[in-house]
């Protein structure tokens, strides 16, 4: 190859891993199309910072344990300025908060330097209020799409409205279609929701629903739709957990860029063990969605246990077509996951039978320096988060968040990167709280 056949080589193949079609599943192993093997995703877009946004659909959205996208307007004179108390407490609770904007004016014959204010200044207000999460994602005003190679300098997804449902790979990440709903869009009834994520189904799609007002009570919204509408479909979707994955906009991209980024390979396997490795090569700094991977168990294997770093993950065993596979959720590049043989029916659950309430126990050692161990048992299955604060109340650390079936665990905890001093960690379930005491001694 001469030098200019080379370095002709080498630019394509750079730009192929941009596009993240280096991924390698090595067989038996299976990535998701989406979270949990699902059939469709669904996301809720809401602009404009309509007040009902926060007062009613936040709060319904949490009833029913899924996470929406806000997409804020940032200049304070806009008819309702954006309300960062809300927004914050919102992104605590994984709702995205993500930019419509400085002005709310269409990019349609804007020049670029104005479009690049509008894309940066929002961006930046935003970080500059909410803590926890990043800006990535936007939402044209009036679905008028930007100068693409500019916008994507700033945002990785953003949102028009063409009012198709997106294939599970998306055409143009810089204009991925929404669907109107409300008074003047194309979705008005419980009907319509129902038959745009049934159909979603048959081609493994992606529907994102764009709204604005909510009951119509909040003057110069537009599109309203009463709260009741939307909650009958967050109904259908919460009766059918198996076939549609609920998240925000911004999750849901990166669930696609990093299920498509991703190589799955298997390390080691014993009688009773396997170790997998799962890595992409995108920037694991906003990268960050669990990817659902699975594998049909071993011969002789009743189920699995996977753990990561001696976390456990989030899995399940699952029987598909009379063939039983391990399925767990984990982000790419943190590390290899280990796959454990278990007993269906150990020994551990009848012995905590008489467990009614989590119990957390005492971290060992303590004081520590740099890692310790946390060990708790859960006597149901259910949502469980281990978390650890520092002396403010702030949250430093999640050790784990999410459902986790029965049984007992231990988690490590690595000091390295924190202040000598003392911590709490805490395990909370829906209806239990138990916080102790650890002490950092570097
Ligand atoms: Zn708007």
């Amino acid at each position: 190859m001469d030098n200019l056949g080379k370095l002709f080589f080498c630019i394509a193949f750079i730009s192929l891993s941009g596009l993240g079609q280096s991924q390698s599943i090595e067989s038996p192993y299976e990535v998701g199309t989406w979270q949990g093997f699902r059939s469709a995703a669904v996301t809720y877009t809401f602009d404009d910072n309509c007040p009902n946004q926060l007062l009613i659909a936040v709060p319904m959205f949490d009833e029913f344990d899924f996470k929406l996208t806000l997409f804020t307007v940032t200049n304070p004179s806009w008819g309702w300025p954006a309300n960062w108390i809300g927004l914050q407490s919102a992104a605590s609770e994984g709702h995205e908060i993500a930019s419509h904007t400085v002005t709310h004016n269409s990019f349609s014959g804007m020049v670029d330097s104005l479009q690049e204010n509008e894309l940066k200044n929002s961006q930046d207000v935003i970080n500059s209020h909410i803590t926890g999460e990043q800006c990535v994602t936007i939402a044209y005003p009036y679905c008028n799409t930007g100068n693409n190679n500019l916008v994507r300098q700033y945002y990785f997804a953003s949102r028009g409205c063409s009012g198709s449902t997106e294939s599970k790979t998306p055409g143009n990440f810089m204009n991925i279609s929404s669907i109107v709903c409300g008074s003047e869009g194309s979705i008005k009834t419980s009907a319509n929701f129902k038959s745009r994520v049934d159909n979603a189904t048959s081609t493994n799609g992606w529907v994102v629903y764009l709204f604005h007002g909510i009951n119509g009570t909040e003057p110069g919204a537009y599109s309203p739709i009463s709260e009741d509408t939307i909650r009958a479909s967050l109904e259908y979707l919460k009766a059918n957990p198996d076939k549609f994955w609920v998240y925000t906009f911004g999750g849901v991209a990166k669930y696609i860029r990093e299920r498509n980024a991703a190589s799955v390979s298997q390390i080691s396997e014993t009688e009773d063990s396997i170790e997998v490795s799962v890595t992409d090569t995108l920037d694991n700094s906003y990268y960050n969605c669990p990817i659902t991977i699975r594998r049909p168990l071993p011969e002789g294997w009743a189920s699995a246990v996977a753990t990561q770093n001696g976390i456990t993950l989030t899995s399940k065993v699952v029987e598909v077509n009379s063939v039983k596979y391990i399925m767990f959720d984990v982000v790419p590049d943190g590390g290899d996951i280990l796959l454990t043989k278990s007993d269906a029916t150990g020994v551990s659950k009848e012995n905590k039978s008489f467990l009614q309430t989590p119990y957390l126990k005492q971290n060992y050692p303590n004081p520590f320096n740099p890692i310790t161990q946390i060990e708790y048992s859960v006597p149901k299955s259910g949502y469980i988060s281990l978390k650890v604060y520092n002396l403010l109340g702030k949250e430093i650390a999640k050790l784990y968040e999410g459902i986790q079936l029965e049984g007992d665990y231990i988690v490590s905890l690595n000091g390295s990167a924190l202040t000598s001093g003392v911590y709490f960690y805490s395990l909370q379930t829906n209806n239990f709280v138990d916080t102790k005491k650890l002490i950092l001694l570097k």
